[in-house]
């Protein structure tokens, strides 16, 4: 019985189709030849059209055809050049297929759609392909490094650093851009948050796109904000809210230890064991605490009214980020509120007290236009799902792909 057939068009430019098959395990063998004259000649640059015979015969992976793996199967031209002594002979380069690859360039854009939020391992073995032939295909069409011709004005620029390990002390810098449509591009991967790694790489970028920094956002590292500083003398340097919540909070979870310990030693078992979860139920927003949480916290209170006194000044410090504040009404409220802890004879605040002197400026600047760096927003939990997918991210050139093709990689090769 004759089995239905269709013509699917092949596109691919300056091709001819000599034969189709299909060979044993169902594979599509598509044998082809180019059409096109002439290649460039390796030694000197020019443009050479005298024919040399042939290299061997190649087959290269596909697209997939209804289901099926397809390859394609040429012997590529040889061209002579006349010009440059010994005449040496160059193998046409083609458009559709970089040189060595084993993979068309159609190909490699299919596995980069792929692996888009995914892993090598999966995008490997759903394409029935080496690990290595997928990273080939990350290597070859995802640059290692920024383009920065991509970009004509970067605005935000983050500075964040994340662990790779947890646990290990692998800590990276990862640079963003917030753009001017609230899209985040990867700028960087550094190897760490010391000055001279920040200034060697805020040097490297172009003077006409240094101009359209406005703000800095990072932590509340003296390397980043020194190097910024030196770099981008114009810039607005911002502490993300973020931080500088992590940094407050510190100070109440050391009074929870601390109140913890002491009522451990007063309470019988019994009750204290009441307490479990505390750390949680005090970390959460009010608006989010479940019936049994808000149980919890009350009779914590109860035992503990400097933890409440600390947690309820606490929640004055977040609800003042909450409000879209002036410059100048935030800094009011804010030394407001650092009154109210002096007055409370509370401690634990005393670290944090400290940081928001040093950083009073860069914090303060929070409220000229709310920002952040972004990654914070989005990034950071792309990022921990990538960190859990990957383990061979250590090497930063391929962190900077992956996360590159993950923002990208639906705009590029997604139609
Ligand atoms: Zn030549």
């Amino acid at each position: 019985m004759k089995r239905a057939q269709v013509t699917v068009p092949l596109d691919i430019p300056d091709v001819r189709v000599l034969q189709t098959e299909i060979n044993k395990v169902g594979e599509l063998i598509i044998t082809i030849e180019s059409t096109k004259e002439g290649t460039i000649c390796r030694q000197c640059g020019r443009e050479i059209h005298k024919r040399h015979g042939y290299d061997e015969w190649t087959t290269i992976r596909h697209l997939p055809v209804f289901g099926r793996p397809s390859y394609l199967r040429y012997r590529p031209r040889r061209y002579q050049c006349l010009e440059c002594e010994g005449h040496p002979t160059t193998t046409q380069r083609v458009e559709w297929r970089e040189s060595n690859s084993p993979h068309s360039m159609a190909y490699d854009d299919h596995l980069l759609l792929q692996l888009v939020n995914s892993t090598i391992e999966d995008v490997s073995t759903k394409e029935v392909v080496a690990y290595d032939c997928v990273l080939g295909a990350l290597e070859r069409r995802i640059s290692a490094s920024v383009d920065w011709w991509q970009y004509t004005s970067l605005g935000v620029i983050g500075l964040d650093e994340i662990a790779l390990k947890k646990g290990h002390r692998n800590f990276v810098v990862i640079v963003t851009a917030r753009l001017a449509d609230d899209q985040v591009a990867i700028l960087g991967v550094l190897p760490d948050r010391q000055k001279d790694t920040v200034i060697e790489f805020l040097r490297s970028i172009p003077e006409r796109l240094k101009r359209t920094i406005h703000t800095v956002c990072c932590d509340m590292y003296e390397g980043f904000s020194e190097a910024v500083r030196e770099e981008l003398k114009h810039v607005r340097i911002v502490i993300d809210r973020f931080h500088v919540a992590r940094a407050y909070r510190g100070g109440l979870d050391d009074l929870r230890k601390q109140e913890l310990g002491r009522l451990k030693k007063e309470l019988p078992a019994a009750e204290y064991k009441l307490l479990k979860g505390s750390l949680w139920a005090l970390r959460k927003k009010p608006a989010s605490l479940s019936p049994e949480e808000r149980r919890l916290l009350r009779l914590l209170f109860r035992y503990s009214p400097q933890l409440k006194q600390a947690y309820e000044l606490q929640q004055q410090l977040t609800t003042i980020f909450d409000q879209h504040l002036s410059l100048a009404a935030a800094k009011t409220k804010i030394r407001a509120w650092i009154k109210r802890i002096a007055q409370s004879g509370l401690r634990c605040f005393d670290s944090f007290l400290n940081t928001l002197g040093r950083w009073w400026y860069e914090i303060l600047n929070y409220f000229v236009n709310r920002e952040n760096s972004g990654f914070v927003e989005g990034l950071n939990n792309k990022l921990k799902v990538l960190k859990r997918r990957c383990y061979g991210l250590f090497n930063l050139k391929h962190l900077f792909q992956r996360i590159f093709l993950d923002l990208e990689g639906y705009r590029l090769f997604a139609g």
